[in-house]
């Protein structure tokens, strides 16, 4: 059964981290269709620097470069904080069989026993990692993490298509050496810091990005 894969975030702005590693995993899975889905009001970090408006024109600028991409709106619409596990739970109420299939690169995946109700997710879905440059994957994880690892790892790719969810296979795609901050914190520097960033996101988001004056200030001055 094709799974419904999903790669949440915050997208502020979406770059080719993104784009990328979550087209990429679609091709190595086999799989038609992955959804991004832009958290309205992320947990575990301040507030976006974009508006929702604005990081939702970006993404569908985006999307419309790969053809693979979905953008799945529904934590913008649901008040309160954006909880994963919540995106879970209404996905599985709408089919209780089908595969579910959450994308997390390495540092996220690190992260996850700071999540709402983390060990749900697990019962929820099947968690597929992506490397990212200077996290490595397997080494320091959390110990409750690492037991979940030792658990439920799977090398093969067969449970994610057979059974609703509960393991963790490793991805292999090509890291990519972009991030978010990174791209905002060069766009604060002005005409030097947006020649940098030329190739890291897509040409539409850039011209977005200066027809709408977006990041032009120091991150920690917002
Ligand atoms: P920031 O730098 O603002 O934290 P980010 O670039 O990490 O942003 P997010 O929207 O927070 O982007 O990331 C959403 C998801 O995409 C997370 O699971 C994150 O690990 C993953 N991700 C982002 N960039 C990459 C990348 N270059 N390679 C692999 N995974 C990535």
């Amino acid at each position: 059964m094709q799974p419904v894969a999903l790669l949440g975030g915050t997208f502020d702005p979406v770059h080719y981290g993104h784009l990328r590693f979550a087209d990429d995993a679609r091709r190595a899975l086999g799989l038609a269709e992955l959804r991004l889905v832009p958290a309205r009001d992320p947990p575990h970090r301040g507030g976006p620097a974009a508006s929702v408006a604005d990081r939702l024109a970006m993404l569908r600028l985006a999307a419309a470069e790969f053809p693979g991409l979905a953008i799945d709106e529904r934590e913008l619409a649901r008040p309160g904080r954006s909880y994963t596990v919540l995106t879970l739970e209404e996905l599985r109420r709408e089919d209780p069989a089908r595969p579910l299939l959450l994308l997390v690169g390495a540092d996220a995946f690190h992260g996850l026993p700071t999540w709402h109700r983390w060990r749900e997710i697990f019962a929820l879905a099947h968690v597929v990692v992506v490397a990212r440059p200077g996290v490595a994957l397997e080494a320091d994880l959390p110990e409750p993490l690492a037991a979940e690892w030792r658990r439920r790892r799977v090398r093969e790719p067969a449970a994610l298509f057979s059974t609703p969810a509960g393991t963790i296979y490793e991805a292999r795609v090509s890291p990519q050496p972009i991030s978010a901050t990174v791209i905002r914190t060069q766009l604060a520097r002005g005409p030097a810091g947006r020649a940098a960033v030329e190739g890291l996101l897509p040409r539409e988001v850039l011209t977005y990005i200066d027809q709408h004056r977006l990041y032009s200030t120091p991150p920690d001055a917002t």
